[in-house]
């Protein structure tokens, strides 16, 4: 029987190979079917020629038609990969990702061999790789190892149109480069109208277009400005789902990640009310960090029966297009950094888009039918309040680690660098000073080996600052777990409703002893990666912290362990010299300093005249060192924020709970790592320093008369509050 039987299973595992083989060949060719009706298929053979002839082309098409996905493998197909590596920036990560995955799906190669991509703290290609997708700041440090891109036969730089800080220098490098690589193919690729602006500045390169097909979209305004787009922007999609046909999925673009969980939440919780009397909903968000499982989710064709409701960031503005969108909701916002170069103050804001924002998000609800379009302000706003454009943001950021780099690139005169729309000067002039501050250029603006070493490091420079000062301080390990859990991005720590008191027991316990929330975001580092623990997921659901976040910590741990050894420092740990790691965070960020400025009561609370301040129980004020002070507040997330007075809530867990409860003064100086401007301008990562620490690591920013002054401006010498005496646990 035995004998029999094998052949036959044989046989069967040979026909099984053999339909799965069928199928996958049938999928492939689906693939290929799909890319042929893209519009930019009917153009590739005279875009070939135009390549052929032009070595720098602009291209602009509508979203969707192909550009990303197609040009770097038509050229592909032409053989220019022969010649060198196809390269194709993106401003974002996920995008990045997304795109590389798609065009490795499309021509039948596993992602990271033929197709790679490579994005901060991520690289994804090999030796093989022959169209590599990066973010356009992996681009610029690429010019760091190799200035004439010798291993590149073709740069597509895309999405010109978002006009990102790196985009805009990349112009200016590769503008330079072409002179020197005439072999060398660029195309600059967008989505919107202007081109003639990028053809200008690149000689008169000539420019392609692509035309697109659109369907009308009808849009909507709404009668009264929206008090809470949030609400407005969930009712609309509720609205269209009970009463507009299917098939038609909607799209509601957020200001970001806290935005679209929240509003995901609230989705969850009124349609499981709504329950079977509605077709199903299928909730996708979409934001920067979103990881690469639920990426997938974003593409797959939904189901007959159901509704896709994307929320998304401006990602799904141009960067990403997903099919079978038909409602698009505009509350009008976006998040943009912005900088102000006389106070040296950067920050995240809330802003109205722009009327070519609002465009191309109405534009998305046309790609496959007519579509429509709720924008939740009013027609008169829309009008007279919105700027036509974005302002590029290389006139509204921080240049510093962008300076550093041009320099590391031997470019000193950045007044006179081809800019396409240069910088304000105050900014360069606000860079500069910050990098001699830290220590990165001489007086006369070149290079120190400091500098240098800080370049090595893809990081804003304040960060390559105070991982480099670990090795004087040797608490080199410390720095790096600090380093990376400041770099993940996306909530670290989650709290369930139902379980908020444990969730909130687990997570405070990381910052015992009032330690701040640098050294909090250590201990919940080390505690995972402990030899007990070994970065255990299970650990992470116990502790309410988030795996995925922090396993892209480890990932950047890992990447950093590596520059660090690119410098030479050892890595040194020393987890109880709490002063040394605070020094060296200060080492870096003694720009983000600020003082208390309230009296302070017996009880903690500030003493308010009723004419001295807002009154009532706001946060408390401080004010940032240097001049031009500026008031700012500790967000309320911090771990030094102060509590509330909690309600008796009788049997806590042991005796000093309660009204016994050990009082905490605020911290008199802090040093932060980013402010965020919400409802005011807060400041977010925090820890304590004492103020003589400041004339330790930046001696030539401040004195010790200064220090002094301001500490005798407040009055009273106030003890050490970091009471020995406080109950361990
Ligand atoms: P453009 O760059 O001109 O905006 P793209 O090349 O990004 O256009 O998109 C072309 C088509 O490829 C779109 O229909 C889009 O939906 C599809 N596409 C892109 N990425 C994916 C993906 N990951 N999965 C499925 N389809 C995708
Ligand atoms: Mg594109």
């Amino acid at each position: 029987e035995n004998v029999e039987a094998r052949p036959d299973l044989e046989a069967q595992a040979e026909d099984e190979k053999e339909r799965l083989r069928l199928e996958k060949l049938s999928k492939f060719e689906a693939i290929q079917e799909e890319r042929r009706r893209l519009p930019i298929y009917k153009y590739r053979e005279e875009l070939l020629a135009a390549v052929d002839e032009y070595q720098t082309l602009i291209i602009v098409g509508e979203t969707g038609s192909g550009k990303t996905t197609q040009i770097a493998q038509y050229l592909h197909e032409s053989g220019y990969s022969e010649r060198g590596k196809i390269g194709c920036t993106q401003p974002r990560r996920v995008a990045t990702m997304s795109v590389a995955s798609r065009v490795a799906t499309e021509m039948g190669v596993k992602l990271g061999h033929e197709v790679g991509y490579a994005i901060r703290f991520e690289d994804c290609t090999g030796d093989k790789t022959l169209l590599k997708f990066m973010t356009d700041g992996m681009l610029l440090r690429e010019f760091l190892s190799e200035p004439d891109l010798a291993g590149y036969s073709a740069m597509i730089i895309d999405e010109a149109h978002e006009r990102t800080l790196h985009t805009d220098v990349l112009f200016g490098l590769i503008k330079d480069l072409i002179r020197f690589r005439p072999d060398l193919r660029v195309l600059v690729s967008s989505a919107t109208l202007d081109a003639e602006k990028f053809s200008a500045y690149f000689d008169d390169a000539p420019i392609f277009r692509i035309p697109g097909r659109r369907y009308p979209v009808e849009i909507f305004y709404t009668k009264q400005p929206e008090a809470d787009y949030m609400d407005a922007s969930i009712v609309t999609a509720l609205q269209i789902h009970v009463e507009q046909p299917l098939p038609g999925d909607i799209l509601i673009f957020y200001t970001g990640q806290e935005e679209i969980e929240a509003a995901e939440e609230i989705f969850r919780q009124r349609t499981r009310k709504m329950g079977g009397k509605i077709a199903e909903l299928i909730i996708c968000p979409v934001y920067a960090n979103l990881p690469s499982d639920m990426q997938m989710k974003i593409f797959s064709p939904t189901p007959p029966g159901a509704r896709k409701l994307v929320l998304a960031t401006n990602i799904a503005e141009t960067s990403l297009t997903i099919d079978g969108i038909r409602h698009v909701i505009d509350p009008g916002f976006h998040k943009q950094n912005a900088f102000h170069p006389k106070t040296g103050m950067e920050s995240l804001l809330v802003q109205p888009v722009s009327k070519a924002n609002a465009l191309q998000r109405a534009g998305r609800a046309g790609r496959t039918a007519s579509g429509t379009c709720y924008r939740l302000y009013t027609a008169w706003s829309y009008q007279n309040e919105l700027e036509d454009n974005v302002v590029p943001e290389i006139q509204r950021t921080n240049l510093g680690n962008v300076i550093l780099m041009l320099k590391s690139l031997g470019i000193h005169d950045l007044l006179n660098f081809d800019f396409m729309d240069p910088p304000p000067s105050d900014a360069i002039v606000r860079a500069l000073e910050q990098l001699y501050a830290l220590g990165a250029l001489n007086d006369r603006g070149s290079l120190t080996k400091l500098g240098r070493r800080m370049a090595e490091f893809p990081l804003d420079p304040m960060l390559s600052k105070m991982l480099i000062a670990s090795e004087q301080y040797k608490v080199s390990f410390e720095i790096v777990c600090i380093c990376a859990m400041l770099n993940v991005g996306g909530s670290l720590f989650y709290r369930p409703k139902d379980k908020l008191i444990e969730a909130n027991a687990a997570i405070n316990s990381f910052y015992q002893g009032n330690v701040g929330d640098h050294i909090g975001l250590y201990n919940v580092y080390a505690s995972w990666s402990s030899e007990e623990v070994n970065f255990a997921s299970a650990w992470c659901m116990e502790n309410f912290v988030q795996v995925r976040s922090i396993k892209r910590a480890r990932d950047i741990f890992d990447q950093l362990v590596n520059l660090m050894g690119r410098v030479e420092i050892e890595l040194i740990s020393n987890p109880t010299a709490h002063d040394a790691v605070k020094k060296c965070i200060l080492s870096g960020f003694f720009y983000h300093t600020a003082r208390l400025a309230e009296k302070l009561g017996k009880s903690g609370q500030a003493v308010r005249t009723a004419a001295g301040s807002t009154g009532g129980g706001g946060p408390l004020l401080y004010k940032t060192i240097k001049a031009p002070q500026q008031s700012v507040y500790i967000h309320p997330s911090s771990a030094l924020a102060p509590k509330p007075p909690k309600p008796n809530d009788g049997g806590g867990k042991d005796g000093s709970e309660g009204s016994g409860e050990m009082l905490v003064l605020p911290p008199r100086w802090v040093v932060y790592h980013e402010l965020v401007y919400t409802t005011r301008e807060y400041m977010r990562q925090i820890s304590e320093i004492e103020s003589k620490w400041l004339v330790e690591v930046a001696p030539h920013m401040y004195s010790e008369k200064e220090i002094e002054t301001l500490n005798g401006g407040d009055g009273d010498k106030m003890p050490n509050r970091r009471g020995k005496g406080k109950a361990a646990e």
